[in-house]
């Protein structure tokens, strides 16, 4: 059975306690877990979109880079880019944002990329995807500290350790494939024919005439031109997000981005909104701050979450997506049973 370790706090607010917690946890882990660390372990995280405010800020994690920095390890803040047209959509953006938002403790990588086009096929054949886009500065590590912040989310009911890996280590072509399972189209109103898109296509799929048009036999749907477009000519469906096969996408996406790697998943419990980080407004949370957890098991450590914030609740706060666990547990990324250690 997964452990997961756990150190309540009982606000956001207590920052220096927190990022102790946070080493305390790691240290924990490794050492009753008997776990070999490389030499580089980056830390996947998630910068928040600009305007949003609840976002896990970086001063949290220092404890960890500390425990790393004491250990001779490097790391980096690793993040990949995002589908939507947004402040975080192209790396030169995502970096600046990045330095805006406070990571600036360790270099910042943006693992697929300028516009989403490096990436690696990580070959999984679930019954979704036979291949998933990871980023490929995150699919070539072999351990990577997976750091959450666990909150609710629009499309995926909740976010975890299992959403950071999934959306979080896709590319952006991995992203469209999970909302979308489709390429992206040219909105033939809007296209001006500025040859943007198809100067930044790496398959050399896009044909300017009057207007742009994408060949869908060489497409394969990396969604970079998608992120170049300056009049956002190109778009994609999100019907597929809405759709119950989409938490199992999620669910095989996170499954190839753990693939072979030796993760350690650790997840804060604080500022818990309804909606996600990439939304850049502020938001009120709708729940108590609840503490650091820590696992080796991603499944094992979103379940010890959601289960935490129903005690502190008294009932059901996020009652969807959670069929993306079930499913996980099914397709081997870990388990649903669990001991959790207080710490
Ligand atoms: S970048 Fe946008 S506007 Fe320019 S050719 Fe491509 S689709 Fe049309
Ligand atoms: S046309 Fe296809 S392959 Fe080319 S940039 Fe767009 S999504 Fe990528």
């Amino acid at each position: 059975m997964a452990k997961v370790y756990f150190k309540e706090i009982e606000s956001y607010s207590k920052t220096a306690e927190i990022s102790k917690a946070a080493a305390e946890l790691i240290r924990e882990l490794v050492e009753r877990e008997g776990i070999s660390l490389e030499k580089f372990i980056p830390l996947k995280v998630h910068f928040g979109e600009k305007g949003n405010k609840t976002f896990i800020k970086s001063e949290n994690f220092n404890g960890i880079i500390e425990y790393l920095k004491e250990r001779e390890i490097e790391s980096a803040f690793i993040e990949t880019n995002v589908l939507y047209m947004g402040e975080r959509t192209t790396k030169a953006k995502h970096m600046k944002l990045a330095e805006e938002h406070g990571f600036t403790q360790l270099p910042v990588i943006i693992a697929d990329g300028e516009n989403g086009e490096a990436y690696e096929a990580v070959e999984i054949n679930k019954k979704h995807f036979e291949k998933c886009k990871i980023g490929r500065e995150i699919a070539i590590q072999r351990q990577v500290i997976v750091l959450s912040h666990f909150k609710g989310h629009g499309l995926a009911g909740f976010g975890g350790a299992i959403k950071q890996l999934a959306m979080g280590c896709a590319s952006r072509g991995g992203k469209l494939d999970q909302h979308a399972n489709s390429k992206p189209k040219v909105n033939y109103f809007k296209c001006k024919a500025c040859k943007i898109c198809a100067a930044n296509c790496p398959e050399n799929a896009i044909i300017i005439g009057t207007k742009a048009k994408i060949d869908k036999n060489k497409c394969v749907g990396c969604a970079a031109c998608q992120a170049r477009c300056p009049y956002g000519a190109i778009s994609n469906s999100w019907v597929q997000s809405l759709s119950k096969s989409f938490n199992e996408r999620l669910a095989e996406y996170a499954y190839a981005a753990a693939k072979d790697k030796r993760n350690v998943y650790i997840t804060f419990a604080f500022n818990i909104t309804r909606g996600c980080d990439c939304e850049g407004h502020s938001m009120k949370p709708i729940a108590k701050d609840i503490g650091v957890f820590a696992s080796t098991d991603p499944v094992a450590i979103d379940k010890a979450c959601l289960d935490a914030l129903d005690k502190a609740s008294g009932k059901t706060v996020f009652k969807r997506g959670r069929n993306t666990l079930e499913y996980a547990e099914k397709i081997g990324l870990g388990s649903m049973e669990y001991e959790l250690v207080q710490i």
